[in-house]
C-alpha cells in the first residue's frame, strides 16, 4: 500500500539500507536485550558504518548533509523493524543538532564525526527532579571560575547515559540569572569526570536504553565545554528539541506500522470459525482506523521535519506531529495486542513488550498535556493556566 506520504528515491533508498540491517537483528535482538539489560552495540556499529547515524549532520564534520526528513526515515523503519531506539533520538538527534547549530568549529569537529560514525555517544541532561514540565525551573547551576566553570546539582530521568562518552547538561547560570528570571548556559560534560556520577532508575520499559539519575557534584570543565552563548541556552536548547518531538513522532509511527502489519498478518491467518479472524468488522476496523490514525501521523511527521529543514517555525507542527503520532501508536499497539489473543501477551509475538517503551511517548519528551497546552495557546490564543 503506498500509504499518504511518498519518499523520493534517496529516501527509498535509504529505507532500503536501514531495513536490510535491521532484518539481520530482528524485533527479538531488540527485545531480548532490552529485557536482560544489555546493550546493541553491534547493530549501533553497523547503522554507524552505512552512514545512518548522522546522514543530518553536516558533511565537513563527517555526516551526510542531510536534514530530519532523512532522519525521520531511518527512525521510523527501525520502528517499523520493531527497534524503536531512543539512543538514535537522543544521541545524533537531540545532541547532533545543538552542537552543529551552536558548538564552535572546534567542539564540532571533536564531536560530530564520532556521533555521525557510532563510535561515540552523548545523552541529554535537561530533566530535573523538579524540572521536568516546567524546564524554566532547571536549578543546576554553573558558576564561572578563571579556569573554566563548576556544575553542581542533579538530573532526573537521563537516558542512556551508560552508555555516553559524555552529557549535554542544561545548567542555569550562576553569573546571569536573578532570583526571579535563570538564564540557562549548554555545556558539554565527559561522563568520567570527577564529580559525576549516576543510579539507574528502574522502570516497566523493555529497552537497551536505561534510566538514570545523574549527580554533578562540582564537576569542573573547561572554557571549551560551553555550547554557544553563555545565558543563550534555551533559545539554543530548542535545536534538539524540535527534532526531538520530529523524532519521536517517526519512532511512533514506526511502532504503528509494525503493530498493524503484525496484525493485519495474524488476522488473514487466525481462524476460530469458518472466516479468518480479519473478516469480522470487530477485528478489521479498529485495525483501518489505527491504520488511518497512523498515516495521518506520518504525514505531520514527514511535514514537521520539511519545515524545520526549510528553517521555518517548526514548533506547532513538531508537537502536533509527536501528539498525533503518539496517540495513533499506543491506539494501533493495543489494537495489535487484542488481534492476538492470549498470543498478544506472549513474548514470542514481540508486542507486549514494546508497550511500556510506547506508552512513554504520551508522556515525555513533553507530555500530551503540555502539548494542548502549547496548542490551545499558541494555535487558539487561549490564556494560560499557569
Ligand atoms: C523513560 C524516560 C526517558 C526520559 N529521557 C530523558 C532524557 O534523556 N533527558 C531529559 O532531560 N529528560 C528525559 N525524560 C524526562 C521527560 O522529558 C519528563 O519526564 C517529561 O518532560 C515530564 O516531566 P515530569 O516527569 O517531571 O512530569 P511533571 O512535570 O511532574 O508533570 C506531571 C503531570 O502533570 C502534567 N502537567 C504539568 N504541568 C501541567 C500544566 N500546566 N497543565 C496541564 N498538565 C500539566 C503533566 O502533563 C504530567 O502529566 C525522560 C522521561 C522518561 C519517563
Amino acid at each position: 500500500m503506498a500509504g499518504l506520504t511518498h519518499d523520493t528515491d534517496e529516501h527509498k533508498a535509504i529505507r532500503d539500507s536501514v531495513a536490510g540491517i535491521a532484518d539481520r537483528y530482528g524485533p527479538q535482538y531488540f527485545l531480548q536485550r532490552g529485557r536482560n539489560g544489555e546493550g546493541i552495540e553491534e547493530l549501533w556499529k553497523d547503522l554507524g558504518a552505512a552512514g545512518l547515524l548522522g546522514l543530518h549532520l553536516p558533511e565537513e564534520y563527517g555526516g551526510g548533509g542531510g536534514g530530519m526528513a532523512e532522519a525521520v526515515v531511518v527512525v521510523e523503519e527501525l520502528a517499523a523493524h520493531g527497534m524503536p531506539l531512543l539512543i538514535w533520538v537522543i544521541s545524533p538527534a537531540i545532541c547532533g543538532n545543538i552542537l552543529a547549530h551552536h558548538g564552535s568549529d572546534a567542539m564540532k569537529k571533536r564531536w560530530l564525526p564520532v556521533i555521525a560514525d557510532g563510535s561515540q555517544k552523548m545523552a541529554f541532561g535537561l530533566t530535573e527532579p523538579d524540572a521536568g514540565s516546567n524546564s524554566h525551573n532547571v536549578n543546576s547551576t554553573a558558576r564561572k571560575h578563571v579556569a573554566g566553570w563548576a556544575i553542581s546539582g542533579s538530573k532526573y530521568y537521563i537516558s542512556a547515559v551508560d552508555q555516553c562518552d559524555a552529557l549535554l547538561v542544561v545548567a542555569r547560570d550562576g553569573d546571569l540569572s536573578t532570583s526571579d528570571k535563570s538564564q540557562l548556559s549548554l555545556f558539554v560534560v565527559p561522563t568520567d569526570a570527577p564529580g559525576l556520577t549516576y543510579q539507574q532508575i528502574d522502570t516497566s520499559i523493555v529497552s537497551p536504553d536505561k534510566q538514570f539519575t545523574v549527580f554533578l557534584d562540582d564537576v569542573e570543565v573547561g572554557p571549551d565545554a560551553l555550547i554557544g552563548d553563555a545565558g543563550n541556552g534555551l533559545r539554543q536548547v530548542f535545536s534538539g528539541l524540535n527534532p526531538e518531538r520530529i523524532l519521536v513522532g517517526a519512532l511512533s509511527t514506526g511502532i504503528g506500522r509494525y503493530a498493524i502489519g503484525k496484525a493485519a498478518d495474524y488476522a488473514r491467518e487466525r481462524k476460530v470459525w469458518s472466516t479468518p479472524i480479519g473478516a469480522h468488522q470487530g477485528i478489521a476496523h479498529p485495525l483501518a482506523e489505527s491504520h488511518i490514525a497512523v498515516e495521518l501521523g506520518r504525514l505531520a511527521t514527514v511535514r514537521s521535519a520539511e519545515l524545520f529543514d526549510a528553517g521555518q517555525p517548526c514548533g506547532e507542527a513538531a508537537n502536533i506531529a509527536k501528539f498525533a503520532a503518539s496517540e495513533a501508536a499506543l491506539k494501533a499497539l493495543d489494537q495489535a495486542i487484542q488481534t492476538h489473543g492470549g498470543n498478544g501477551l506472549s513474548h514470542e509475538y514481540g508486542l507486549s513488550e514494546l508497550w511500556f517503551v510506547t506508552r512513554l511517548m504520551r508522556t515525555a519528551p513533553v507530555s500530551r498535556e503540555m502539548v494542548l497546552n502549547f496548542v490551545a495557546q499558541t494555535s487558539l490564543g487561549l490564556p494560560r493556566s499557569y
